[in-house]
């Protein structure tokens, strides 16, 4: 069956011998119990199974899982079972080893993981649309059995992330924005830190290569001229903690290249422009919990007697630790140089858990109840979305991520009872999340004893008494009101069982409709007057028909007709496959197959004939150009529309409907597009006309669209014009930059 090639050979086995070894070592070094003889038991299984299989890469498959248990051990800090658990991975999924005979080998309960993970990985790569959200559903609900699951998921990921550069370039876009969409703030929730950043680095570099670079390469070039600083601001800071006789290491954690790109650009500055590029953070040794607390505020207190404090910036995640068990004194002082630097005063047990999440907190048996129970409560919220079936797979990704990245706040109920909720809660959330009923109900809320609306935003420490009346139902608009998966989650079921006898009347309505004018009732039909009433799903026409407030008349038939006809001519001309047929009737064909088959594989060119009509559209939501970093999707009626690579609606699309992604390439030729900059300043006679003159005489751009507001001294203007590509923008700004009075320029 195997080929030669297929064999390992010897220098192979070596490779493979000694990576197994390295995660052996590892293991017996950390703090778990010596379990080394099933762990050899399940590598002899697992490298038996994968034989003569390789990955894309061409090195032998087994490297895979072995390299996935080195993380879960050595990075994630877990035990055996774990261990056992990701060498066996993917047995189940690639070769003919059952479940089953996993649990004869090894038992139940690393079986029960290896089937976990099986479920998981099962579809991810699938062609169905939602396939992702459902893949995502599972894993939680897997997750909330044992976490140990999703852990070695994420060892898997991140393993899989960092051999990116093997696969083919559509699934590298659509692998690295699963990443950045769901895994890294998955990562980040569950509090492991380190690989969150390796996880938002790795799909950044794939995603904006060259920004990626730059940005690299620039931090490399500072780091002489950054030494420099950080030592003149440590050396008395040191010389204070030598003299208090702690133990203690000190040092300028530079931000990762991903969060610094972030940074740039919402804040819409240059790298240069980047003051808080890193922080500096203190850990010291100590073997009595109970003492943390204490140093960690004397170094605060030494630290402030050198410096200045920035007054607003000080962060006790001490004495209330983050969700995800983050712990640690924060501060921000004036450094020597004049720029604002953020200290950050850690333990040792700080500072492992802040690293390592959970496995950290294993390690040091902290807060078995609390913790633990935290931990349980968010599961919990977790299992309560994933037992509404959510019809829209990416309203479920959405209320699923706002649960990931929310910060907290914590109320009570009159009965003194305490909730957590995210930051910008309100109200309706506390109702909702008490009982769908009582959210349905609401009509206002009482806060520290005082009458306030339903969308009131709670502070942490308010008293919340929800108000309700009878009369009451639930609205549409309430879901802006809401920043709980809960609540949302609760609203929209409430909605859609209220509106059921709509949807249903509706749904009746229109198929009777299709049937008096004999028009098909296919998907075409349903996507052409959704689009009409701009509707924007099924259930939303649905429900506007059956409501009344829409009505099918003769204009709805004409253009149901029209589609119709030019459909059906185009399948026509697909299907006619005479082979007697004349050369004629073939090149059509061929041309019409053209127009619909795109190979996802390919990288597609995106090309504009000489009237500057393109193969493609560009996406309203970000407008890229080109040089921008973009993808392509193919939409609905099988068009390529461009997406810009950090455009939100694209990293949802990616994380759904990856199937469709496209990699693409700019040969646009001559064709130009609208760019829109945004330039700020201090006003001044003449400014106006010097810019319009650099833009039209000096530059000889076209003009779009100019949007001035001027108010007292300062004034803002959007400028569209037609460009080519980045450069041509990037080189307007610096122009423009130029002109005396403009203090920022920025393209929106
Ligand atoms: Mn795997």
């Amino acid at each position: 069956m195997s080929k030669n090639g297929n064999f390992t050979t010897e220098a192979e086995d070596k490779l493979i011998e000694d990576a197994f070894r390295d995660v052996l070592d590892g293991y017996l070094r950390s703090n778990h119990r010596k379990k080394v003889e099933i762990i050899e038991r399940a590598f002899k299984f697992a490298k038996e199974a994968h034989k003569g299989i390789r990955r894309r890469s061409g090195e032998p498959y087994i490297l895979h899982p072995i390299a996935v248990a080195k993380i879960a051990s050595q990075e994630i800090g877990l035990g055996s079972t774990s261990i056992c658990a990701a060498l066996l991975h993917d047995v189940v999924e690639d070769t003919d080893y059952t479940v089953e005979d996993i649990e004869q080998n090894f038992g139940k309960k690393i079986a029960q993981l290896v089937e976990g993970l099986t479920k998981i990985s099962g579809g991810i790569f699938g062609d169905k649309a939602s396939a992702q959200a459902e893949n995502f559903r599972k894993l939680l609900l897997t997750m909330s059995e044992d976490i140990r699951v999703v852990l070695i998921k994420m060892a898997d990921r991140l393993h899989n992330m960092r051999t990116l550069g093997s696969m083919a370039p559509n699934k590298q876009y659509k692998i690295a924005g699963e990443t950045l969409y769901i895994y890294a703030p998955l990562a980040h929730r569950l509090g492991l830190f380190q690989i969150k950043t390796e996880l938002e680095d790795l799909s950044f570099k794939y995603e904006h290569p060259d920004a990626y670079h730059n940005i690299s390469n620039k931090i490399e070039a500072s780091e002489g001229k950054r030494t420099q600083i950080y030592d003149n601001f440590a050396a008395p800071v040191l010389a204070r903690l030598d003299g208090m006789g702690l133990r203690y290491t000190a040092k300028a954690r530079v931000k990762s290249v991903y969060s610094i790109w972030n940074k740039m650009e919402t804040k819409h500055i240059p790298f240069e422009e980047v003051y808080d590029l890193y922080a500096a953070r203190i850990v010291f040794e100590c073997d009595d919990p109970a003492l943390e607390k204490g140093i960690c505020w004397q170094i605060y207190s030494a630290i402030t007697d050198i410096y200045r404090l920035h007054p607003d910036r000080t962060r006790d995640w001490i004495s209330n630790p983050k969700a995800n068990g983050y712990q640690a004194l924060h501060l921000t002082v004036m450094g020597p140089d004049g720029n604002w630097i953020e200290v950050q005063i850690r333990s040792r047990r700080m500072d492992e858990i802040a690293e390592k999440g959970f496995a950290a907190h294993w390690k040091y048996k902290v807060g078995e109840g609390d913790e633990e129970s935290e931990l349980n409560a968010w599961l919990h919220t977790i299992k309560d979305i994933l037992d509404d079936p959510e019809p829209n797979a990416l309203d479920f990704l959405d209320t699923l991520k706002l649960n990931l990245f929310a910060s907290e706040i914590v109320v009570f109920t009159p009965k003194g009872e305490l909730l957590t909720l995210p930051m910008n809660s309100t109200v309706l959330d506390v109702a909702f999340n008490l009982h769908t009923q009582m959210g349905c109900r609401c009509i206002a809320g009482k806060v520290n004893h005082r009458l306030v609306p339903l969308s009131h935003k709670l502070n942490s420490g308010d008293q919340v008494e929800v108000l309700t009346s009878q009369s009451q139902t639930p609205k549409p608009e309430w879901i802006d009101f809401l920043a709980t998966a809960k609540g949302k989650t609760r609203l929209r079921s409430s909605l859609r069982k209220l509106q059921q006898p709509a949807v249903n009347a509706g749904r009746a309505i229109f198929e009777k409709f299709l049937k008096q004018n004999d028009i098909a009732d296919d998907n075409v039909a349903i996507t052409k007057v959704m689009g009409l009433f701009k509707a924007s799903s099924r259930e939303e026409f649905y429900y506007l028909l059956g409501n009344q407030e829409i009505v099918l008349n003769e204009y709805v038939v004409k253009t149901l007709r029209k589609q119709r006809s030019v459909t059906k001519r185009f399948i026509d001309k697909l299907l006619w496959r005479n082979p007697n047929a004349s050369g004629d009737a073939g090149v059509a064909q061929n041309a019409a197959s053209k127009r619909v088959s795109i190979n996802t594989k390919e990288t597609y060119v995106l090309k504009c004939d000489e009237n500057g009509e393109g193969n493609f559209h560009l996406s309203d939501c970000c407008k890229p150009i080109p040089g921008d970093d973009v993808l392509g999707f193919i939409n609905d009626d099988g068009e390529v529309v461009v997406h810009s690579l950090d455009c939100p609606k694209a990293a949802a699309l990616k994380a759904s409907f990856g199937s469709r992604i496209l990699s693409t390439r700019w040969e646009v030729g001559d064709a130009r597009f609208i760019a829109t900059i945004r330039i700020e300043g201090i006003d001044r006679q003449g400014i106006l006309h010097e810019l319009i003159s650099l833009i039209s005489t000096h530059l000889s751009l076209d003009i779009r669209d100019l949007d001035i507001h001027a108010d007292k001294e300062v004034f803002q203007c959007d400028l569209s014009v037609l460009v080519s590509d980045v450069a041509g923008v990037n080189s307007l700004c610096s122009k423009v930059r130029k002109i005396s009075g403009v203090q920022k320029v920025t393209r929106l």
